[in-house]
């Protein structure tokens, strides 16, 4: 599973990485750390990704492929 975060739509809700942990992280701002970039999820986290891309009120987390 590839994902991807728009760093323009992200509005720093910390949803993503209240309910995947492993995969999402705050910065010092309470953005997702992970915004702005492309990236494979590791087999074992990608339920718990797919919860994360699910939370984002703002829709700024999207499956770019597997
Ligand atoms: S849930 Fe969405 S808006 Fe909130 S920090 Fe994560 S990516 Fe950003």
């Amino acid at each position: 599973m590839k994902i991807a975060v728009d760093q323009e739509l992200c509005s720093g809700h910390g949803r993503c990485y209240s309910l995947a942990p492993g995969v999402f992280s705050p910065d010092d701002d309470g953005f997702c750390a992970e915004a702005g970039t492309e990236f494979v999820v590791p087999e074992e986290l990608v339920k718990q990704a797919q919860l994360g891309v699910g939370s984002c009120p703002e829709g700024a987390i999207r499956e770019i492929g597997t």
